[in-house]
């Protein structure tokens, strides 16, 4: 299997298609390598941030058991340039809310939170990514590049990456 970047995985054992999944319990649907190709075209490269949008809003969905692309407002506070900025891909990624539908937005801000709000229900869900998540994210694009960080930052639980709580 050849990767994008030319990266390989030490030499060791060819990768299965589907040893990536995200989130934890069998909750969400496995990513396959289409899957992993059809999200490097969508956002241009992979990256660890992208893949933590992905994962805010799936869980933010289900918890909210919103409708994707109509039935949601998503509210995303990071700082206002890549790499944090791209978890706004991976939130319209996975939520459906866009830019263009003008229901989803970035403001600017060293918070990292997002706020997902269903809009058939009125209820709101928060997530908070944890403290240590931006040098985590650093030290592994460092020493992994961008596509292997990703696939590692999926493979993580949730609750490791980011709180979500539900006022
Ligand atoms: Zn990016």
């Amino acid at each position: 299997m050849s990767s994008p970047t030319g990266m390989s995985n030490g030499g060791s054992e060819p990768r299965p298609t589907n040893r990536y999944a995200f989130g934890t319990g069998g909750e969400h649907p496995g990513m396959t390598e289409e899957h992993w190709d059809v999200l490097r075209r969508y956002h241009g490269h992979l990256g660890p941030w992208l893949i933590l949008g992905v994962k805010i809003g799936e869980a933010a969905v289900a918890r909210l058991g919103a409708r994707r692309h109509f039935g949601v407002e998503v509210t995303c506070r990071v700082p206002d340039a890549p790499p944090p900025s791209c978890l706004v891909d991976g939130l319209q990624w996975s939520t459906g809310a866009t830019y263009g539908k003008r229901n989803i937005a970035l403001v600017p801000s060293d918070e990292y939170t997002v706020t997902v709000v269903n809009k058939d229900s009125g209820h709101a869900c928060h997530a908070r990514v944890l403290a240590h998540v931006p040098e985590l994210f650093r030290t592994l694009l460092e020493l992994h590049g961008d596509e292997e960080a990703s696939r590692l930052v999926a493979e993580m639980p949730d609750a490791d990456l980011f709180e979500l709580e539900t006022p």
